[in-house]
């Protein structure tokens, strides 16, 4: 039985918490620790079993490696925010242990998003014999363990990839993020980004788009081109690769929101002076939103999330879409929270599982699809993420 060490109490926190705690067998002991640690006791008391929890900042690296030398975990699950990301892969290196996140690093200061920082850890996790693993939510994640899966099975060579990211949800709200503001805001007014021919073609923020026809009657939405992390691996790591796109559905609502909000400077991340005190307008703006954990009783209706891929396998060009629906009020039916927190929570408790069970060993930094798929992927429909993988 082993020991798990879970940092941030946010939204995706909470899933993880709770899948943590389904899985005795694996997740002996858990300590759930974030900043506020009224929210880690909110969440404690709504599981089936005890937990323990503490009060960590994660950026401070002497604090963090001693609450990891008391409580000795045998893996720390990050699902605080990217900012944190190096800060607690240092107190792992520091303390000896394994290291799993779904969110690569970014610098607060910039909104941009490279695995170039953490990639730089490589040499240090192989020498101490240790393993992090990164971006184990859904999208990175399950996008990539589908694509290793397809490599596996399906294709000799991948040729066309599409990641299709559907929220067929609806909160009710005016405007509202499904995960951390912030880091959604960030991500969404960001150039977009494409990989062709060996190439990244960049393009204006949301200004490509496409309908896709989503299945088991979702239908038709509108989705817009955005960079996505998984891309920057998966170009290295898939065979054949000729063009990788990412694509995210929005409503008209929300998009009509975002650029009154970037028009009038409520999305800047630089510190604006306001009577006397520097403010950052974004940090302001989170403060003021609905909180992504509260839409969980409010959002209803479906997430579909999947990898459209095109190639060839023994001669024959073929295309293949796998991809996984998942039902808002069900999730919140099982852990209190929407389908957004969900889909990466249980990948997470996954990849823990296989770290902890020995599935997926190895020293060093890996990305998803490094890894063998076949048990992943057989975990995901046993813990609450069934998919389907059809050829069209
Ligand atoms: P939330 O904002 O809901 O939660 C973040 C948590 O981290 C909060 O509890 C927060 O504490 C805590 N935290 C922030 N800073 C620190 C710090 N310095 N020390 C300790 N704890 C800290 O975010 P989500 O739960 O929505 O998202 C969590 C992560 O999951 C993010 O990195 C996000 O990018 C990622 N994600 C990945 C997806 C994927 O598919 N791969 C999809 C969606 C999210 P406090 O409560 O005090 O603010």
């Amino acid at each position: 039985m082993k020991k798990v060490l879970i940092i941030g109490a946010g939204g995706v926190g909470q899933v993880v918490a709770h899948k943590c705690a389904q899985v005795p067998e694996v997740f002996g002991e858990i300590m759930l620790a974030s900043r506020t640690k009224a929210k880690c006791d909110a969440i404690a008391a709504k599981l089936p079993r005890p937990i323990r929890t503490a009060q960590v900042d994660a950026d401070n690296v002497p604090e963090l490696t001693a609450l990891i030398k008391s409580f000795g975990p045998d893996l720390v699950l990050n699902v605080a925010l990217p900012y944190q990301d190096l800060h607690i892969m240092d107190a792992c290196l520091e303390t000896g242990t394994n290291y799993l996140d779904t969110a690569n690093y970014e610098p607060p200061d910039e909104a941009k998003f490279e695995y170039k920082w953490q990639w730089a850890y490589q040499d240090r996790f192989r020498q101490a014999g240790l393993m992090a693993l990164l971006g184990s939510g859904f999208d990175p994640g399950v996008t990539n363990v589908f694509c290793a899966y397809a490599q596996k099975h399906l294709f000799d060579e991948i040729h066309v990839l599409d990641i299709i990211d559907c929220n067929a949800g609806d909160h009710g709200q005016p405007f509202a993020t499904n995960f951390n503001p912030e880091i959604n805001i960030r991500e969404v007014t960001a150039r977009g980004r494409y990989w062709e021919r060996g190439e990244w073609v960049e393009t204006d923020p949301l200004s490509w788009s496409m309908t896709y026809d989503f299945p088991e009657g979702i239908g038709a939405k509108k989705c817009f081109l955005m960079y996505h992390e998984e891309l920057e691996s998966l170009v290295r790591n898939l065979r054949g690769l000729r063009r990788a796109r990412f694509w995210m559905t929005f409503s008209d609502n929300y998009l009509n929101h975002l650029k009154v909000l970037e028009n009038v400077g409520m999305t800047r991340i630089d510190a604006v002076d306001y009577q006397g005190r520097q403010i950052v307008p974004l940090q302001f703006l989170k403060a003021v939103l609905p909180d992504p954990g509260s839409l969980g009783p409010l959002t209803k209706g479906r997430t579909c999330i999947g990898c459209l891929m095109r190639g060839v396998k023994d001669g024959r060009e073929k295309t293949v879409y796998i991809y996984n629906i998942c039902d808002h009020e069900e999730a919140f039916r099982e852990v209190g929270s929407q389908a957004i927190s969900y889909t990466t929570g249980v990948p997470a408790m996954i990849g823990a599982k296989m770290m902890l069970t020995g599935a997926w060993t190895g020293a060093g930094v890996f990305n998803m699809e490094q890894l063998d798929p076949d048990p992943f992927m057989a975990a995901l429909g046993a813990h609450g993420l069934p998919w389907v993988a059809r050829e069209l």
